[in-house]
């Protein structure tokens, strides 16, 4: 579909139920072709790529620029693909994303330890953890990359939404971007200027980019316009406070003049701002119904999660990554909750319970 002239909307394959496909978005010029997110890795979404360019007269070996809005598979998981298909290819994202990426996913098993001693810290059964690594669902991720170089070739993982729970990382080839991006940078190419929008929550290092002549912002994930992109506290993010970050987020794309909004996911957003204005209220709606769930006494991370309303379903029946995903979503609220002074946490016997305050 064609938002603006030169500026087409397309759609590749998700890899599992929740969203059926992802949205990236191509400019088309004298200079090849320049795309602001790609999709998954998987033959299923590669193909449909290429079917995509196809129908604008390009190929894969045509893509000059790859803007990449974060780190999640459905988002970045094709740039290795395509740097391969065209070496010259710039892959391009903010640093603060790649400095994440280098953090958590490129660094052994690290995470994945560190991960499961938090879930037991916060009430999650070790047996299940067990269990989870036995069934090779908890699998440790990729090893670590040289500039342009993709990770050896995995099989494709499991679904990761833009919304709710998501799946887990594995089967990504990791690929370090050509251009880190700072906050407020501007890019110009083929009469096209798009200037990164730093808007951390949904992942720390989340890039939206603002078109000023044709007053688009391209959202990724920080903004889409039905669901509420998942924005969790975890293992390796103590000290910071993700959903203050994304809140933050919401009202700096607010602030910007903005004629209609353009997402990864699901479709075109009307009016940016006042689908902002309705996940700010739902966020402040979620802080009471988390301070409630905690209940009269002290309660885990585990519990208070089991007692909100998740509407993927009950959270007993979550598998392991949706229970990771779910948790971080309550202790992002918990920890926001924490700040204002609602709620206060109590450390004891290597376990992490919360209390109103
Ligand atoms: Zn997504």
């Amino acid at each position: 579909m064609e938002i603006v002239p030169g500026l087409h909307q397309l759609k590749t394959p998700m890899a599992g139920p929740a969203l059926p496909y992802m949205m990236p978005y191509a400019f088309t010029g004298g200079d090849g072709v320049s795309l602001f997110d790609a999709g998954f890795g998987t033959p299923q979404a590669i193909e449909a790529m290429t079917k995509e360019l196809a129908i604008l007269g390009y190929a894969p070996t045509d893509v000059r620029r790859l803007f990449i809005s974060h780190a999640h598979p459905d988002h970045i998981g094709m740039a290795s693909w395509i740097k391969e298909q065209a070496p010259d290819c710039q892959v391009i994202m903010l640093e603060r994303e790649w400095q994440w990426i280098q953090a958590r996913w490129l660094d052994g098993d690290a995470w994945t330890r560190l991960s499961d001693g938090w879930l037991v810290k916060h009430g999650i059964p070790q047996e299940d953890i067990d269990a989870a690594h036995e069934a090779g669902a908890l699998s440790p991720t990729a090893p670590a990359v040289k500039p342009g170089q993709a990770t050896p070739e995995k099989p494709a993982g499991g679904p990761q939404g833009g919304g709710g729970p998501g799946g887990g990382q594995g089967g990504m080839r990791w690929i370090e971007p050509d251009v880190k991006l700072q906050d407020g940078e501007v890019v110009e190419f083929d009469g096209w200027k798009l200037r990164a929008v730093w808007t951390p929550g949904h992942t720390p290092g989340h890039m939206c980019m603002y078109e000023p002549n044709h007053r688009l912002m391209f959202t990724g994930d920080h903004v889409l316009p039905y669901i509420s992109p998942n924005v969790s506290l975890h293992a390796d993010q103590e000290g910071s406070s993700p959903l203050s970050d994304f809140r933050a987020s919401l009202k700096k794309v607010s602030s910007f003049d903005t004629r209609c909004a353009l997402p990864a996911h699901e479709f075109t957003i009307a009016n940016l701002k006042s689908r902002c204005d309705v996940l700010l209220h739902h966020h402040d709606e979620r802080l009471n119904e988390v301070r409630e769930a905690i209940g009269s006494g002290e309660t885990s991370g585990r519990v208070i999660s089991q007692n909100v309303h998740w509407n993927t379903g009950p959270f007993d029946d979550f598998n392991i990554f949706m229970k990771r995903s779910a948790l971080g979503e309550t202790l992002a609220h918990l920890r926001l909750l924490e700040d204002e002074g609602r709620v206060e946490r109590i450390e004891a016997d290597d376990r992490l319970l919360w209390r109103k305050k």
